[in-house]
């Protein structure tokens, strides 16, 4: 294998973590749709449970479809393991049930999916896991929220509500000058565009949902474990570090070394809490992996040619596209993004409230609709609709002003994309 060249990302997009059913020849992976699977015999099902051998036991822990959809976007992103989960929101969930224990905090980037901020405010403080709120265009405030209860770092590359870039290797510097894990959602960004282990990231979360699967039809999430935090070093995750009373004192970054973490989440996590991917949402996401890199360039080029059409318009007072040439995270996506600056950003409507209900009431190829990552393009406003249950001042503080519009970019063809926004634009005056 060493004088082997190691296939670059395109090829791994296709091939990576599959091959042939060696039961049938078939060459596309199967759909294994199975609970459970056959032991050899006693003394192979006793190693299986008692981890001394890696198997299949039962598909809530693993799963041999969503296993190739592991090992493809492992390779991806350039991790030692991954753990495929049933949500984005699943991924979160189990990555702070195994670095945290009750009394915890963690410091968060406040420009986050809006649906992640509720997780971490409400959700998580029934866990005793306290969220201090940092803010992701100023790494130093990361620094000046730290203190000895603080455990981890979370933020997302490419931030909501769009069209922020995060300084990630400022941030990682922090978190190991803390001796803490940096987290990085890389939803947005995919590891087409950004690959967030080579700027300092430990763990990497996605929700599966939007550009890896890519076609709006299935729920999904993935850990991916980098393998650069030493959990045996640090002493501060007894999770890892500790003997496990479920699994007769084993402690697992000990057995599992540089990926004892994707260990951890699905040999407790997933085993535990539960919440596992069907094996037909890992098929598809996987067919839609296959196309990451096609879809993901269009994506981007269409995005900047509505952006820069978007611009140019009387009605719209303002963009805000890393992509953009004067944007104020330009530079920041030339260094981390230079195929591209993503596909979702915000716009701002000089009519306001009225003219932004006007617009998504006339739109005829934009769905309007409240998800980002699909094939084809979305639009919503999000006063009158994410964010309507919050006053005018909470809104404008949260990025969605009376006069915001997000937009998920399609991969239709641009000249079709600006036409439509072009004519309900004309509607809502
Ligand atoms: C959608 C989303 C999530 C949550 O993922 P689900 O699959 O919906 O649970 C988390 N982070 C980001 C950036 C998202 O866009």
């Amino acid at each position: 294998m060493s004088d082997e060249k190691i296939p670059s990302f395109n090829t791994l997009a296709i091939h990576a973590g599959a091959q042939p059913d060696p039961a049938t020849g078939a060459r596309a992976t199967p759909i294994y749709q199975t609970t459970s699977y056959v032991f050899d015999d006693v003394d192979h099902a006793a190693s299986l449970f008692a981890l001394q051998a890696f198997g299949n036991i039962y598909t809530r822990i693993m799963n041999p479809t969503q296993g190739v959809l592991e090992e493809r976007v492992a390779a991806l992103d350039g991790g030692t393991a991954a753990l495929a989960v049933a949500s984005g929101h699943a991924a979160q969930q189990l990555v702070f049930h195994t670095l945290l224990e009750p009394g915890d905090k963690f410091i968060a980037g406040r420009q986050l999916y809006g649906g992640s901020i509720n997780q971490f405010n409400h959700a998580f403080k029934k866990f005793d896991w306290e969220v201090v709120w940092a803010d992701t265009t100023k790494p130093e405030t990361f620094e000046t929220a730290l203190d000895d209860k603080v455990k981890a770092i979370f933020v997302e590359s490419l931030a909501n509500p769009g069209g922020i870039v995060v300084d990630i290797e400022a941030i990682s510097k922090i978190a190991k000058k803390a001796g803490i894990p940096l987290i990085v959602d890389n939803t947005m960004a995919t590891p087409y565009l950004w690959r967030p282990k080579e700027s300092g990231a430990d763990i990497i979360v996605y929700s599966l949902t939007k550009f890896l699967g890519g076609q709006g039809n299935s729920i999904g999430g993935m850990i991916v474990d980098c393998g650069t935090f030493d959990w045996m070093a640090s002493g501060k995750y007894p999770t890892l570090s500790e003997a496990c009373e479920s699994y007769n004192g084993m402690k697992l970054a000990e057995t599992f070394g540089n990926f004892a973490f994707a260990i951890a989440c699905r040999v407790l996590g997933l085993r535990d809490l539960g919440p596992c991917i069907s094996p037909f949402n890992a098929f598809l996401i996987l067919n839609g992996i296959e196309t990451l890199p096609l879809r993901m360039q269009r994506h981007c080029d269409n995005a900047l040619a509505v952006a820069e059409w978007l611009e140019k318009q009387d009605q719209v007072s303002w963009v805000s596209y890393a992509g953009l040439t004067g944007d104020p995270c330009h530079e920041l996506a030339k260094k981390y993004m230079p195929k591209g600056a993503g596909a979702v950003f915000t716009f701002g409507l000089k009519g306001g409230f009225e003219a932004g209900v006007k617009l998504v009431s006339n739109v005829k190829l934009f769905s309007h609709l409240a998800n980002i990552g699909d094939t084809r393009s979305l639009i919503i406003h999000p006063a009158s609709t994410t964010h309507s249950q919050l006053t005018p001042e909470q809104r404008t503080a949260a990025g969605a002003g009376d006069d915001v519009v997000r937009l998920s970019i399609g991969i239709e063809d641009a000249s079709d994309i600006i036409a439509d926004l072009e004519q309900a634009m004309a509607q809502a005056g």
